[in-house]
């Protein structure tokens, strides 16, 4: 899809509700309370009226689209960008380019990411390249090898595949981890070395990964960059994907509602 055909098909609230409609419910419209496929429409509103229990609900109730202020149109734009643009934006690049405010940009791009977040992956399998990147910390010791302030992000690939990404929490711990995992790492070398020459799949996921993240790094708190690890596994995973788009939005419409305040808590 480029922008003229989303323009096209996704150019009114109405056929951006009408799609997610159908992509929460392809085989028709149920209760989200009782299950019930016993809905009414109700005139003139975006709403569905249970016959069974009477709940009222429109086709983002209780979804990551929950109670948001934001035409559908800017949603959907929104997520195509993110979802298209190979390294990522910024939220002050989501604001200029929606006209929204970026209080509007930061928190639709981490409910966009919230979606992105893969709740329960599957093991990889055959050959996996594991590695650790350190990202962050203060400006004055890049490049003096310190790893003070820098937050260790360990990454896992299938020859092939798919790529895993998370944040090393454990500090004391994390020379032993290192240890253990430049063992397997140059235990794995030798497998390739014997076995076609390829790229080093690992490199080029970091080579992506510190061109999109770890530039802006300095802006991104700690916290929040599971779910920026999340976004970049999510593209990375998708990259052959012809529906990117299309499925990106099947994971928002089953996503659900996060609120603001859960954003920006302090981490316990
Ligand atoms: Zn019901």
């Amino acid at each position: 899809m480029n922008l003229v055909e989303l323009i096209e098909q996704f150019g009114t609230d109405a056929q951006c509700r009408q799609t997610l409609e159908h992509l929460r419910w392809p085989k028709g419209v149920t209760c989200p309370a009782c299950k019930s496929d016993k809905i009414s429409r109700i005139f003139g509103r975006d709403q569905f009226d249970c016959d069974s229990c009477r709940y009222q609900f429109s086709a983002t109730a209780g979804t990551i689209f929950h109670d948001s202020h934001l035409p559908l149109t800017k949603w959907f734009l929104a997520t195509y960008i993110v979802a298209e643009s190979k390294k990522g934006i910024s939220a002050n690049q989501l604001k200029r380019m929606l006209s929204i405010s970026y209080k509007t940009a930061w928190y639709l791009y981490h409910r966009i990411r919230k979606a992105m977040e893969e709740a329960n992956p599957k093991p990889l399998s055959g050959t996996v390249e594991l590695d650790e990147t350190y990202i962050g910390g203060k400006r004055r010791y890049v490049g003096r090898g310190s790893l003070e302030g820098k937050t260790m992000v360990l990454g896992a690939i299938e020859r092939g595949g798919d790529v895993r990404l998370r944040v090393e929490k454990r500090k004391k711990a994390s020379k032993k981890v290192l240890h253990a995992t430049h063992e397997t790492v140059n235990h794995r070398a030798e497998e390739w070395v014997r076995g076609d020459v390829h790229t080093n799949g690992i490199e080029v996921v970091w080579s992506l990964f510190k061109r999109s993240i770890v530039d802006s790094y300095h802006q991104i708190s700690a916290k929040h960059l599971d779910a920026y690890l999340d976004e970049f596994e999510w593209r990375f995973n998708q990259r052959e994907n012809p529906n990117l788009f299309r499925d990106t939005l099947i994971r928002m419409v089953k996503t659900p509602k996060m609120e603001m305040k859960k954003l920006i808590e302090k981490p316990a």
